[in-house]
């Protein structure tokens, strides 16, 4: 029997690491989700730059198609003016035209206002573009590294699981059943260590009689108060 509890602590020792051991495994969709983020970020930045571009470019566009067709109109005005006969609708046509060169001057300075907006949006897409090629050239190597990190741990995974099948081979049917059952209850502990008298894992005071029972090492021997397998120290052997 008590080589029985010395198989039942090892294979609890390998499932503690298998459950931190999957944690851990859990964490990296975590991480590269966060630098392939600040990646996307970064791009998403200089796409925005450069939507904002072709819309300055748009906008300069219908300017400039604004003022030519000003141009078209106040040229037509100052012809129609030869064929003038009265004093009068000289004057209006005068005004009309006055009217014409307002609006094409308004419109010629957003143009220019257009062309330094296209300047600065451009310095942007610059400056953007340089925080993208830095922040990729960090992240990428970090992901490199995670997922490097991510594969050796899978590994270990994998060996902790045929260490684990080992031991479990060792054990017979019976004990395997109660430390499987157990653990299910238990937040996968269902061995405690007897340390000073006491059950490490609930803290409650083992009675004398049951120490005495586990040190005869025949039976199985349960905490009264969490029901968890107990061992005496002298119990785990390599
Ligand atoms: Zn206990």
């Amino acid at each position: 029997m008590i080589s029985q509890i010395s198989e039942l602590i090892k294979l609890q020792d390998v499932d503690k690491e298998i459950i931190k051991t999957k944690k851990k495994l859990k964490e990296f969709p975590k991480i590269l989700k966060e630098i392939n983020d600040k990646i996307e970020k970064s791009i998403q930045i200089v796409e925005e730059a450069k939507e904002k571009l072709k819309k300055n470019q748009i906008l300069r566009d219908k300017l400039e198609l604004e003022v030519e067709d000003l141009k078209g109109k106040i040229d037509k005005k100052k012809t129609e003016l030869n064929s003038i006969k009265t004093n009068k609708e000289y004057t209006a046509m005068i005004s009309e035209i006055e009217l014409l060169e307002k609006k094409k001057e308004e419109a010629e300075e957003k143009v220019i206002a257009s062309l330094l907006e296209t300047d600065e949006i451009q310095e942007e897409i610059k400056k953007a573009e340089e925080e993208r090629a830095k922040v990729k050239g960090v992240y990428e190597k970090e992901k490199e590294e995670v997922i490097q990190k991510q594969k050796d741990v899978e590994v270990y995974l994998k060996e902790l699981e045929e260490k684990r099948k080992k031991i479990a081979s060792e054990i017979d049917e019976e004990y395997l059943k109660l430390y499987e059952d157990l653990g299910k209850t238990k937040g996968g502990i269902p061995l405690s260590k007897v340390v000073d008298g006491f059950c490490s894992e609930c803290y409650m005071k083992v009675r004398p009689h049951v120490i005495v029972e586990l040190k005869k090492g025949k039976d199985i021997v349960t905490c009264e108060n969490c029901g968890r397998i107990l061992y005496l120290e002298v119990e785990v052997k390599e």
